[in-house]
């Protein structure tokens, strides 16, 4: 068996001590006698494993006890819809800032519902960057404000969160979230897909404010309805059970790594390395604003799509793969999520920099 180092957005890697403990644990949980996957979700077994994995998150995430946690389905970009049908409820308004592809997707989803005002946009400029937004740009009478905070495609996050007064800020964590160490209670909502930094595609996390629970009109789809989960601790219908499970294995390696604090100085460690390499590269050269760089998705050309392309072809060959960027940016993209360890990103830029004595 070889394993590579996966540089994939998403889907992404899983640490594989979780994976091997996911395989020990595979064909028989504990002495239940079967597997996770054959279990039902209304086992003592099953209560057992979601009750922990929301535990786990609550501690090492430090999530106020006026939160509730949902493991939903539908991806991330289900709240696209779901966010507007719950939260517009007295304004019918909400704004929205655009910094990338899901941002867009996010609020043109929020149109069918309200009145959505972007209040910055750095779609002009291929979003190299988060837009700026001051307080006073922030309407006081919108039912919320919505962000991405790390954007995937461009290798953008927010360095600093907008302060939005007492309008609750919603953000989209989905390629972000546990990379570093946020502050809760400064979010209405914090969603995000599993696939990116936290297990395998199926399940969505939400954290939410309990006072944003409760609001959806008598219309809105009960699957839709975060009231209906809240209430049913996610088990209004079957739960993506599997999923739950794994998310529960990466807490748990999340607390053995030292927490989210840990990883926080450990991704930074990671993402200083590349970026310390592309800014002194003269044949590679990163794409977003500096100012913004993500610390989770590291965006990077040479400026000639032939070489781009040779380049993520020989990065395969030594085992370092999916590095080949967006189709929107172009290029290459080094998603090094928690699972990537140091010594991956050690290879790829030790690789980076054969490449370039090769080539330029
Ligand atoms: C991948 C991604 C999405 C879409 O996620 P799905 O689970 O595929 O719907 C949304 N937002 C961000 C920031 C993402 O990275």
């Amino acid at each position: 068996m070889r394993r590579v180092f996966n540089f994939s957005a998403g889907p992404g890697a899983l640490p594989l001590e979780v994976l091997e403990k996911a395989q020990q644990e595979l064909i028989c949980y504990g002495d239940s006698g079967m597997s996770v996957m054959e279990m039902s979700h209304r086992s003592k077994d099953y209560d057992a494993i979601i009750k922990e994995a929301e535990a786990r998150l609550r501690k090492i995430m430090g999530i106020p006890d006026n939160y509730k946690v949902l493991f939903l389905q539908g991806g991330a970009s289900l709240q696209f819809a779901m966010i507007p049908l719950n939260l517009l409820r007295k304004s019918f308004k909400a704004d929205y800032i655009e910094s990338g592809q899901f941002a867009s997707k996010a609020l043109k989803e929020a149109q069918k519902y309200g009145k959505i005002n972007v209040v910055g946009s750095s779609k002009a400029d291929n979003y190299t960057y988060i837009p700026k937004v001051s307080k006073e740009q922030f309407d006081p009478e919108a039912d919320y404000a919505y962000i991405c905070a790390n954007n995937t495609i461009y290798g953008t996050k927010f360095h600093e969160y907008p302060d939005t007064g007492n309008v609750p800020l919603v953000a989209d964590m989905s390629s972000c979230i546990l990379s570093e160490e946020v502050d809760v209670s400064k979010f209405g909502i914090i969603y995000a897909g599993a696939q990116k930094n936290l297990g395998p595609a199926g399940v969505t996390l939400i954290i939410i404010r309990e006072d944003l629970i409760g609001h959806a009109n008598e219309k809105v789809p009960a699957m839709l309805n975060y009231k209906l989960m809240a209430d049913n601790e996610s088990m209004y219908n079957t739960p993506p059970t599997y999923g739950i499970y794994m998310l529960k294995l990466m807490f748990e390696w999340i607390e053995n790594q030292g927490g989210v604090a840990a990883l926080e100085k450990r991704n930074k460690e990671k993402a200083a390395l590349l970026y310390d390499f592309l800014d002194q590269s003269k044949l590679f050269k990163g794409t977003a604003q500096k100012a913004d760089r993500s610390m989770m998705n590291v965006t990077f050309v040479t400026g000639d799509a032939d070489l781009d392309a040779k380049f993520v072809k020989e990065a395969a060959a030594e085992g370092l793969v999916s590095l080949k960027g967006h189709r929107s940016v172009g290029g290459m993209r080094a998603s090094i999520y928690n699972a990537m360890p140091m010594e991956g990103v050690q290879k790829l830029v030790d690789f980076m920099k054969k490449f370039e004595s090769e080539n330029l």
